[in-house]
């Protein structure tokens, strides 16, 4: 680990490619540049090439054209590009961990475990490229027989949010890679430039030229919407929130793309009064602040039985009170800032409602003054059924907390949200814990632990959480169409 100064900060800036990737071509943006800001201090870091639909065209033109024979590509070299990006990334994990916390904000130490578990997807998915088979069974009836074989999908669009700026392109780009599809990849405009980095590993690692086109750009409407409709595009994975989501779903019915949805959630975190205690404190501790709270899978609502609900409040007021709140390079901090003045505008909202209809805080409560956009680690008791911040994704270091009687109340309540990405409980009570995990309406969820990403595990949700999942077995078929032949014996 080497020690964060400003010249390390230049030189990581300076490493960073800043040019759109089409065709294997790094080249300028025809809509000028974008700049990027450092969440905080509110200053610009640099600037990076920015889009227009005709660059985006571009991209789709590259995509659709290096098509067939990155279909034909053998399987073993698809994985093998793969691997080679993993091991550079692992190298690299510093230099790409302290260029994430410039963007992003985050503490390093988190950025690091977000560029180790980004990695991981692209070596769990170099082992799957060369596991993606078919089958051959004798009719039911004996006469014929049925073979089934799986392709690549085809040009996909892969659209990604700010808050895992690697982590969110690997669980995309790993898939598609291994299944042989070529991809266009828009990264969200304020924070491009670890997947330019990305971009760039790939490129070392091997991969032929239009298999992955990137842009990024301050118009992801007008970008996009022209590929949404063009019907050589096959498929889009996006991962964002769930109004965008729903837009995005909507324009892609007129050419019924295939579509994968990682949309936004409203995580309930159970405790019940068998839990281990201690346990269940430092899975909050985690399923609340990692990624300050800004992760779709963070805990939204904590509810607690009611003997023990004081107690868990006051522990997690303590826990979340000694937290270091600074800029993410400096040494010791927990958290960083929100991502930008109007996300912090939304957290101190949703707390003011709360406070206003009657729940108390514990710790914080406020923004912090100065340059960046911090929001101090807030942990409110006493919250009212009518509270905003229980219906709505809170996406920041906010801890609300309700107590239950009941085993049927606590999933009840739980399940009280149109989203459904994850869930945690807590309790030691096997029995329990199987009865509340089936009753749970989520696609996910952490038992007796605050964290749920595994790059071998599905990851996804169901309800307006959207659906398809990332990562496992699972994550492949995204990226492929099954075709059955039905032979004539
Ligand atoms: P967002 O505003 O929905 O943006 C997500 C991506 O969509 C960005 O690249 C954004 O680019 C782009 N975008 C926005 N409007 C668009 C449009 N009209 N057409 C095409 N693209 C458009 O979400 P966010 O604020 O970046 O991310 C936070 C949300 O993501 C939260 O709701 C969180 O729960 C969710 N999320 C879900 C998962 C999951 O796996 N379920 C994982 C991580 C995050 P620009 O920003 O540049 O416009």
């Amino acid at each position: 680990m080497t020690t964060i100064t400003a010249t390390s900060e230049q030189s990581i800036l300076e490493q960073v490619p800043k040019q759109l990737y089409i065709g294997g071509d790094w080249r300028d943006g025809s809509a000028g540049v974008l700049a990027v800001e450092d969440p905080s201090t509110g200053e610009t870091l640099c600037e990076v090439a920015d889009a227009s639909p005709e660059d985006a065209q571009a991209a789709l033109d590259a995509a659709v054209a290096a098509g067939p024979s990155f279909a034909a590509h053998p399987p073993r070299e698809r994985g093998e590009i793969l691997r080679r990006a993993y091991e550079m990334i692992i190298e690299r994990q510093d230099e790409l961990a302290l260029l994430m916390t410039l963007e992003m904000g985050k503490p390093v130490k988190e950025s690091r475990a977000e560029v180790v578990y980004a990695a991981d997807f692209l070596r769990w998915f170099a082992e799957e490229a060369v596991r993606i088979d078919g089958r051959y069974a004798v009719g039911p009836n004996g006469q014929g027989r049925l073979l089934t074989m799986k392709q690549p999908v085809g040009p996909v669009l892969l659209i990604t949010p700010w808050n895992f700026p690697l982590a969110m392109g690997t669980r995309k780009i790993g898939p598609a890679i291994a299944a042989g599809c070529t991809m266009v990849v828009k990264p969200a405009s304020q924070t491009p430039l670890s997947m330019l980095m990305l971009v760039k590993i790939l490129e070392e690692a091997g991969l032929p030229p239009g298999v992955l086109n990137h842009f990024a750009t301050s118009s992801s409407g007008s970008t996009t919407s022209p590929l949404i409709h063009d019907q050589r595009l096959r498929k889009m994975s996006f991962t964002g929130s769930t109004e965008v989501g729903r837009r995005l779903m909507a324009d892609a019915s007129e050419t019924l793309l295939r579509l994968s949805m990682e949309l936004g959630g409203n995580a309930p975190f159970i405790v019940f009064e068998d839990a281990d205690f201690d346990a269940a404190v430092e899975g909050a501790m985690i399923a609340k602040m990692r990624n300050g709270g800004e992760a779709c899978t963070a805990a939204n609502r904590f509810h607690v039985a009611a003997p023990v609900a004081e107690k868990f409040a006051d522990a997690l007021a303590e826990r979340m009170g000694a937290l270091k709140v600074g800029r993410g390079t400096e040494d010791g901090v927990d958290l960083g800032p929100l991502i930008d003045a109007k996300q912090r505008s939304k957290v101190a909202e949703l707390v003011e409602d709360a406070v206003g209809r009657g729940a108390r805080p514990l710790t914080g409560g406020h923004a912090l003054d100065g340059a960046g956009y911090f929001y101090e680690p807030t942990v409110l008791a006493d919250v009212p059924d009518d509270a905003s911040l229980l219906r709505e994704e809170i996406f920041g270091p906010v801890a609300p907390i309700k107590p239950f009687s009941t085993e049927e109340e606590a999933i009840a309540a739980a399940n009280d949200t149109e989203y459904g990405l994850v869930a945690y409980v807590f309790t030691r009570d096997l029995k329990r814990a199987l009865r509340v995990v089936e009753g749970l309406e989520t696609g996910m969820v952490g038992l007796n632990q605050g964290i749920v990403s595994n790059a071998s595990a599905p990851f996804g949700g169901i309800k307006q959480s959207g659906f398809g999942r990332e990562g496992g077995y699972e994550g492949i078929e995204e990226y492929v169409e099954t075709k059955y032949v039905a032979v004539n014996l």
